[in-house]
């Protein structure tokens, strides 16, 4: 998929839509860049207690601006609107900063599937946040969606260079990306034979007797967890994560808790555990947060398809925005006790 040398027209974004949050924006502005639609968009963010543009929605504009030499008005903290008229994507090597704890993945997202389509290859660094609530952990980015990107043709290695947590930031991820000609369906009706469960309880800053209560914890609730203590240099945190890595054949999942102060660690593990245990009794192919991560990606291969558990609002909501840019449409059926969703062109 190449970006479009013709004025294509405006399209007209409602960013209060759905789920209201920054995926309407990101979505739009990595569909622009590749279709070279120049979008309007209102409400950004709007249902949001912090509504408009935070530091590493920002950022990502900022990137996506720098990627593709687009014309940007509105790209100010807190700006509820904004237009983008995208230009020529670039690949070469790029270094972004969210400058705050902000999620350094989320701006990742936003840019990396326009650099798959670029004119040459490219490295980028993106510093910030690496394990924030709300956003994908820069191991989910690392160990379940990359995966699968590569499976359908995507040209990228990742690589968690440091740790970041909320509040203090400075972390970093690096992406190293070839361009690809396209990218091939993947099916995903089935998450495939089981392989194994990992845990692993991140400590930065923090004692590691947290992390081993985490890890006790756990193997009380989860028979044969492997379980295992990244503990970080102090600089790096203060910050705690419990993930655990559900892999099967097809698909490997990740979730994670975040610890933070007055929440004792066993709460931590047990909310980790909550979310593996959900997927894994699912028995549908992806976990909530991956499904609305694979969609972009499928709609550009053309088509493709998954199970999981149920929609989600963000499901919805980037399924809306996707829409609008791209010849397809998305079908969201059930299937047996889950839901299927497949790319229609
Ligand atoms: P938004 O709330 O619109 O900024 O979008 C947040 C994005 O982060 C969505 O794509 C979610 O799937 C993703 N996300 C949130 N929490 C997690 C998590 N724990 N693991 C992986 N992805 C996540």
């Amino acid at each position: 998929m190449q970006s479009k040398k013709h004025a294509a027209p405006w399209l007209d974004l409602d960013g209060a839509q759905g789920e209201g949050g920054g995926q309407v924006l990101r979505s739009a502005l990595t569909l622009s860049m590749i279709t070279g639609t120049p979008f309007r968009i209102e409400g950004i963010r709007a249902n949001r207690s912090k509504p408009g543009l935070l530091r590493q929605h920002l950022t990502a504009v900022q990137a996506a601006a720098a990627i593709c030499g687009a014309q940007v008005s509105g790209a100010e903290p807190g700006s509820q609107r904004l237009s983008f008229a995208p230009g020529p994507i670039r690949g070469g090597d790029y270094r972004f900063a969210v400058g705050t704890a902000g999620s350094c993945t989320l701006v990742l997202q936003t840019v990396l599937p326009a650099l798959w389509f670029a004119d040459g290859p490219s490295t980028i660094s993106v510093s910030g946040g690496t394990h924030n609530r709300a956003a994908p952990p820069a191991d989910f980015l690392l160990r379940a969606w990359q995966p699968l990107v590569s499976e359908m043709g995507a040209l990228q290695t990742l690589e968690l260079v440091r740790h970041g947590f909320y509040p203090a930031g400075g972390g970093e991820v690096v992406a190293s990306v070839s361009p690809c000609a396209l990218l091939q369906p993947i099916a995903l009706d089935e998450r495939g034979q089981y392989v194994g469960l990992k845990a692993e309880a991140v400590v930065a800053g923090v004692p590691g007797s947290v992390a081993r209560r985490e890890l006790e914890r756990l193997r009380a609730q989860i028979a044969d967890v492997d379980g295992a203590i990244r503990e970080l240099p102090s600089r790096e945190g203060p910050g705690n994560a419990v993930l655990i890595e559900v892999r099967h054949a097809r698909v490997t999942e990740l979730f994670t808790a975040f610890g933070e102060r007055g929440l004792p660690a066993e709460i931590v593990a047990d909310q980790a555990a909550k979310q593996a245990r959900h997927y894994i009794e699912s028995g549908a192919a992806v976990g909530e947060y991956l499904a609305d991560q694979l969609l972009l990606p499928m709609a550009l291969a053309g088509g493709g398809r998954f199970t999981c558990a149920s929609a989600s609002s963000h499901l919805h909501t980037n399924i809306t925005v996707i829409e609008k840019f791209l010849p397809i449409e998305f079908d969201v059926e059930p299937f047996a006790n889950r839901v299927s969703v497949s790319v229609v062109v």
